[in-house]
């Protein structure tokens, strides 16, 4: 099937308060336009060179969301354009997105990723990191980012049960922060297999690569 036939079918099952990122790591920009073009504006890449690359050649009015993880030599390559920064898991990274924003005279609007998945290799924040984070001074003291969600990966796993329980948490987690921060409002969690059960859990931002796009030949 088309790319475009593939998003239609996807925002067919989204509720309206959901936002769909699509997923364009790895894929030539021939496929993004055609995404575009069926009226996509807001992509999401893993890797900040890549991205900078696809910014560089692609209509000006696209969202980059970044979605990887990110080592902090690599903010200052798309602290001019990013405008969803969602695997925030250290206060060190954040320091540095607020130092790379300032120099451009930017809010950088950015996600705190949460571990919620059972695997050791996925990234992320545990609630006891994540309290400290935000209740430290340190935190209040910056003034160009802005912490507007969570966003979590679940268990790569065919266990629904499982699956559904790792975003029950992450959505309690969530609820629980926006009693500390006002404008909390963006809950990213589920990807193509799991986006359905992840907005049944109170997803309102999901990220979708292969549904989209078909699959990549590498990660
Ligand atoms: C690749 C990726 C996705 C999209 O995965 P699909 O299974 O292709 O939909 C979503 N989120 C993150 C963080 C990713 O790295």
């Amino acid at each position: 099937m088309s790319i475009e036939q593939n998003l239609k079918n996807i925002r067919i099952s989204l509720p309206e308060s959901v936002t769909l990122v699509a997923v364009s790591k790895t894929k030539p920009n021939t496929d993004l336009q055609e995404a575009y073009e069926a009226g996509q504006r807001i992509f999401g890449e893993n890797k900040v060179q890549e991205m900078v690359q696809k910014w560089e050649t692609l209509p000006t009015d696209i969202q980059w969301h970044m979605i990887g993880h990110l080592q902090r030599n690599k903010v200052k390559y798309m602290a001019e354009f990013v405008s969803l920064i969602h695997g925030v898991d250290s206060f060190r990274l954040l320091k540095e997105i607020d130092k790379q924003a300032k120099k451009h005279d930017r809010v950088i609007d950015c996600l705190l990723q949460m571990h919620i998945a059972e695997e050791a290799t996925k990234f992320g924040l545990n609630e006891d990191e994540l309290f400290d984070i935000i209740q430290s001074e340190e935190f209040s003291a910056l003034e160009n980012i802005n912490i507007v969600g969570l966003m979590g990966m679940s268990t790569f796993t065919e266990d629904q049960t499982q699956i559904r329980r790792e975003f029950k948490q992450l959505k309690s987690i969530y609820t629980s922060l926006q009693e500390r921060i006002e404008d909390l409002n963006v809950l990213s969690m589920g990807m193509s297999g799991d986006y359905q059960i992840a907005i049944e859990e109170g997803s309102n931002m999901v990220r979708i690569g292969s549904s989209i796009f078909g699959e990549r030949n590498t990660h």
